[in-house]
């Protein structure tokens, strides 16, 4: 499948799958790629690359790109083909019919974690100043809004706090809710690297991942909690280090708000937070809560590692924070080797966050109601910008359902397949009068459209993207857009036909208007990164004009760090007489996400269904034997999966994975979400498991 003939020219350029954000060198020919190899001076990646950036990039020219634009009435009616002219003024037409009828805030977007921060910042500035309103989400939302609130509240900057090389300064790494074997493999290879020098290595996860049992990297604890306890858990751990002296006090004497801290000293030093007390909940024995607190606290550099099993929760938040607290009280913040480190999923998520795709944040995290800030954008941008917040994504959904939320511009995201509850995702769809689906496939979001525009890969566009690390590196263009154009010329045509100027030759101007309006950015420029060797870690700016490897040294970015009292909540998904199970969910290493592109590669050979993991006492239970059809039902619905009969996870625990729109995996998760942002639950499911003859 992969052409080895030899290449005319290369180009450097960023992967567009996971947070890792690995540099590559695209061997073309012509307009051809030929092929892709692991950049040896990519700084996030350093010659190293995994299945994904190094074979799936085939579907840029996949048969099933559409390149034409399309419309229609209404969703019962064919699809047609038209201009870009034709489609564009027809979209435009249709947002402002919308509003004249029902209001400027019946209207919002969606930007999109795949694309890059430039067209992020094109679509947030769209909808804020050509609709009017702050009705703009980002996918984020659904995945690591909960590590925004959490570190913004207790380190005051919602991001990563060290590189990825930091960890190999690590001594102890703690891995919570996340998989980076097969989310994040080239961090993985990292990370083992160091503990084969003699790391050690916690693992906080209801299954045993392929870092628990690693071939000389053997975890020294695996706390298996059960789905929805990671809060008890990491009370648990806080306790320890409360009560046994491990607290650092110099460090929080120095560096934290001392009423907070207190308050949280006696919080977590409360009896109920005890390993003991903790163990029935958590499913975890109390030795192993004690030991592994221990061994965090004293063992040297502690640094954590957490992924979407920590966010995508009821208590998402409250978990961001209980771990920012540990490692506050351990002094792990500020240095080399330590720190809190979100592993961000998507090539972007990082950056569509940082570019103020919030309906609450303009860029840089700054509150939308902050007169001074909104007054900036204001000048800048010549409108006159809303000071409330506007709605997020569900809260768009709900809104459509209740008949006032009429019109969606969707750059790049997939909503039905990829947020939960796909029956209400689709009945709000379904319940709008235009849907402008920007994409490079008609998936199944498309369904519901009514404008579909062409979407443009990675490689048809000039750009950055900002990686797990605060890197922001470099896309570059490598051949022409399949459609005509890339996707932030496609926003400023619609910004255009709308009556609000967009005008930009290239996607560097919009980046000098990103540093123009965001103090973390205002020493970056295209021509800045190629002089720092293709890429620099935010903030860039005139404190930092070489960029910023490890954040809060000294000081934290609010000044004096901030405890929060982390109380637990049992998640309202728990186990029943009815649904006695629980289900969570995880990536595996040859797919992404909902597959729309991977699942047009070689990969699939790899991987081409989404497997149902349960234990050998659940399965016996039911009669169930691995690669027998399984109907999985909760609250919410119910979808087949075929068996995989496996200890990796724990009895009363289902596992599978979300690749495949067929397995619909997003049909049965419930509309629970993150108590501070609204980020779904999608890892704790009650559900019930059946054996089917078929699918
Ligand atoms: Fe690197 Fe992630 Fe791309 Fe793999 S998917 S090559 S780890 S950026």
């Amino acid at each position: 499948v992969i052409d080895m003939g030899q290449a005319e020219h290369s180009v450097i350029t960023t992967c567009a799958y996971c947070g890792v954000g690995c540099a590559f060198k695209a061997e073309m020919k012509g307009q051809e790629v030929v092929r892709m190899v692991p950049w040896k001076d990519g700084k996030a990646n350093r010659g190293h690359s995994c299945v994904k950036g190094r074979f799936a990039w085939g579907y840029a020219t996949h048969k099933d790109r559409i390149t034409t634009p399309m419309i229609r009435a209404s969703i019962s009616e064919p699809w047609r083909e038209v201009s870009w002219d034709e489609a564009i003024a027809y979209a435009a037409s249709e947002i402002k019919r919308i509003q004249a009828k029902y209001g400027r805030d019946s209207v919002g977007g969606i930007t999109s974690s795949r694309c890059t921060n430039e067209e992020t910042w094109l679509v947030q500035k769209l909808v804020r100043a050509g609709f009017g309103t702050n009705n703009v989400d980002t996918c984020a939302r659904v995945c690591h809004s909960p590590t925004g609130y959490g570190l913004k509240t207790t380190i005051g900057e919602s991001a990563g706090t060290q590189t990825f090389d930091s960890v190999m300064h690590t001594d102890v790494a703690v891995i919570i809710g996340a998989n980076p074997s097969a989310a994040h493999p080239v961090f993985a290879s990292r990370l083992k690297r160091r503990l084969r020098q003699g790391a050690k290595l916690i693992v906080i996860d209801p299954r045993r991942t392929e870092l628990v049992d690693s071939p000389h990297v053997k975890a020294a604890y695996h706390l298996p909690a059960r789905p929805g306890t990671n809060v008890a858990v990491l009370n648990a751990l806080s306790h320890v280090v409360a009560t046994e002296g491990l607290v650092d006090e110099e460090f929080v004497a120095a560096r934290c708000e001392a009423l907070a801290f207190q308050q949280w000293r006696d919080f977590v030093s409360l009896p109920e937070n005890s390993p003991e007390a903790l163990e029935a909940v958590t499913g975890v024995p109390a030795a192993d809560l004690r030991g592994a607190a221990r061994l965090y606290a004293t063992g040297g550099n502690g640094a954590f590692y957490y992924g979407l099993g920590v966010t995508e929760h009821s208590q998402g938040s409250t978990a961001v924070m209980a771990i920012a607290n540990l490692a506050m009280a351990t002094g792990n913040m500020g240095r080399e080797g330590v720190g809190v480190n979100p592993m961000r999923g998507q090539n972007n998520v990082q950056g569509s966050c940082d570019m103020g795709s919030f309906p609450h944040e303009l860029p840089g995290y700054r509150h939308i109601s902050d007169d001074k800030v909104r007054h900036e954008f204001e000048l800048d941008w010549g409108v006159t910008l809303q000071p409330e917040p506007g709605l997020r994504l569900p809260n768009m959904f709900d809104a459509a359902v209740d008949g006032t939320f009429k019109g969606l511009y969707c750059q790049g995201e997939d909503v039905v397949q990829s947020d939960p509850d796909t029956q209400h995702v689709a009945h709000a769809l379904a319940s709008m009068e235009c849907i402008i689906m920007q994409d490079m496939f008609l998936n199944e979001t498309a369904k519901y459209a009514h404008v579909f525009l062409p979407g443009s890969s990675f490689m048809e566009k000039d750009g950055t993207f900002t990686n797990a690390e605060r890197r922001i590196s470099r896309v570059r263009q490598i051949m022409e857009p399949k459609g005509g154009y890339a996707d932030w010329e496609v926003t400023c045509l619609l910004s255009n036909a709308l009556g609000y100027p967009m005008h930009y030759k290239h996607a560097s101007e919009i980046m000098d208007e990103v540093a123009r309006l965001t103090p973390t950015f205002s020493g970056v420029s295209f021509e800045r990164i190629e002089e720092l060797g293709g890429s620099v870690q935010w903030p860039c700016n005139a404190e930092a004009p070489e960029g910023t490897p490890i954040m809060h040294v000294g000081e934290f970015v609010r000044g004096k760090g901030r405890f929060m009292i982390t109380k637990y909540i049992p998640s309202e998904e728990r186990s029943t007489r009815k649904f006695p199970l629980l289900l969570t969910t995880g990536r595996i290493l040859s797919q992404y996400n909902v597959g729309a592109q991977t699942r047009r590669t070689p990969n699939v050979a790899w991987h081409s269904e989404d497997l149902l993991e349960i234990h050998p006492h659940d399965a016996e239970d039911r009669g169930i034997e691995a690669g027998d059809w399984v109907a999985v039902q909760s609250r919410a619905g119910e979808t087949v999966l075929r068996a995989d009969v496996t200890e990796r996870v724990q009895p009363g625990v289902l596992y599978t994975t979300f690749h495949f729109p067929e397995s619909g995996a997003n049909v049965v998760t419930t509309d629970s979400v993150d108590w501070a942002t609204g980020c779904p639950e999608y890892k704790v499911t009650a559900v019930q498991a059946r054996r089917v003859t078929q699918p």
